[in-house]
């Protein structure tokens, strides 16, 4: 029986699988199907902001692999290399044994990393936002900080203990900062301070926040910014990050104990392992996913380069929204590689955003309509509750919505994800730095 291996079980590796099947029952066919992956689900990254700010549990945002993908293999594990001569992998498990795996597919969606920058003491005292470890950490070790700020006889440290720093002012670092800020709303109303105690500063390099929805959406986002008193700092960045403060690009002093980094992605690790062209970290492949020169080699997602044919000379970019497609023209063309149906070339035009920005406030661009205020905000809770793709999740997402809108959110540190956990290696799988 043929062989296919599906590297990644995040959006386009589970679309694939599962169109796969699909495609194989429709032609009464079968195939031995494994996913190897480091965590059992895929996650449904567009709600870590509500993980962070306590909206809803981390296992809400979990798909588990093996209620969904029925008659899969699935295992655990962090591919390391492969060799595309002998059709074999090599992966390392959960105890750190060294595996190998081979293959007659073999489907690349290791997905992307955050993208990190040569600042001193980013990697050590900075987090990101890509995985269930980094958002849970996030919210606890906010609430943690308020908490010893409370009874922290250093004035000093307790303003830094009572400020946030995100960077990056993109969708998710927007979303980011406005759900910390209602979460440390409902902790102050419990504590000995004022909400106006607690600072948010919001930084980046660009000239306006949220750029990718345009200057009118962009310009209602900066409007709930300021309604919800957060800092922010356009044109500027990190220059230094140190345990109790930053220093920015125009030398200005921060002291924070709490630096989030959400400024961008950039391909896996292992894509640069392959020894395979790329283009901005991300592998090369053809219109129809395939890997130039190698005929049972494809890729697609935040991984992969994929040509934007609706915009010649471009790539598609890294979106749920594109992975998830990918993921359906992936699973059609493997099946197509072994006999069943015709090739079909990628081909999807960007269907708009819609970004949660806190209690009562969203903006959104579904098919080009710019909405703001409450319509926004229906408009962006339906789209995720129709777009997690398992009835289960979907309807404690829902549950997790109607308790937010009528209850103070849960002050609980729960210490599941500890500084270690949720450091960039540990979380997202980042080679550590080696010594200089
Ligand atoms: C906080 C946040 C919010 C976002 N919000 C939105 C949004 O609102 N709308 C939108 O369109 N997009 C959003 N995105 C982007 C979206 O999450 C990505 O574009 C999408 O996840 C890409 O899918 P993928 O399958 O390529 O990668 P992923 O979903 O990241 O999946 C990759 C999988 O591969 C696994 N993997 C990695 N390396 C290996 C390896 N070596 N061996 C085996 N497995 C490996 C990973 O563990 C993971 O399971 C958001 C992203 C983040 C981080």
């Amino acid at each position: 029986m043929t062989s296919v291996v599906v590297v990644g079980g995040g959006f386009t590796g589970f679309e694939c699988t599962r169109h796969l099947l699909r495609e194989l029952r429709k032609h009464n066919a079968s195939a031995d199907i494994s996913v190897i992956s480091p965590v059992d689900y895929m996650l449904y990254t567009p709600l870590l902001p509500d993980v962070a700010g306590g909206v809803v549990d981390a296992r809400f945002v979990a798909i588990p692999l093996a209620n969904t993908l029925r008659g899969v293999q699935h295992i655990r594990g962090r591919v390391d290399s492969v060799d595309f001569d002998r059709r074999t992998l090599v992966f390392i498990d959960p105890e750190e044994r060294v595996r190998s795996l081979s293959w007659d597919r073999l489907v690349l969606t290791p997905g992307s990393v955050t993208r990190l920058f040569d600042v001193p003491g980013l990697a050590e005292y900075a987090r990101g936002l890509k995985s269930t470890a980094e958002a849970i950490y996030l919210r606890d070790h906010v609430l943690e900080q308020l908490e010893l700020a409370n009874v922290d006889d250093d004035a000093g440290r307790a303003v830094a203990r009572r400020t946030i720093v995100v960077v990056g002012a993109s969708y998710s670092g927007t979303e980011l900062v406005l759900q910390l800020r209602a979460l440390a709303d409902s902790a102050t109303k419990h504590m000995n301070y004022a909400p106006d105690d607690v600072r948010f500063v919001l930084l980046d390099l660009a000239e306006q926040v949220m750029p990718e929805v345009g200057e009118k959406l962009g310009a209602a986002a900066q409007r709930v910014l300021t309604m919800r008193r957060i800092d922010v700092r356009l044109g500027v960045t990190l220059k230094e990050v140190h345990s109790e403060h930053v220093v920015l690009s125009d030398d200005s002093l921060i002291r924070t104990r709490t630096v989030a980094w959400v400024t961008g992605v950039t391909g896996a690790p292992l894509i640069e392992e392959l020894g395979l062209p790329t283009e901005k970290g991300r592998l090369r492949v053809h219109s129809d996913l395939q890997v130039p020169g190698h005929l049972h080699v494809f890729a697609a997602g935040d991984a992969a380069a994929v040509p934007d044919v609706t915009r010649p000379g471009k790539i598609t970019p890294p979106t749920a929204q594109h992975a998830t497609r990918q993921g359906k023209v992936l699973g059609h063309n493997v099946a197509a590689s072994m006999g069943y149906g015709k090739k079909k070339i990628y081909k999807h035009r960007n269907m708009g955003l819609v970004v949660d920005l806190g209690p009562r406030h969203a903006v959104a661009n579904p098919l080009n309509i710019q909405l703001s205020g409450f319509p926004a905000k229906v408009v962006t809770r339906a789209y995720h509750l129709y777009a997690i793709p398992r009835f289960v999740n979907r309807w404690a997402v829902g549950l997790a919505y109607l308790t937010d809108l009528f209850f103070d959110r849960s002050v609980v540190s729960i210490g599941l994800s500890s500084e270690e956990d949720a450091r960039f290696h540990a979380s997202e799988g980042i080679p550590m730095p080696g010594p200089d």
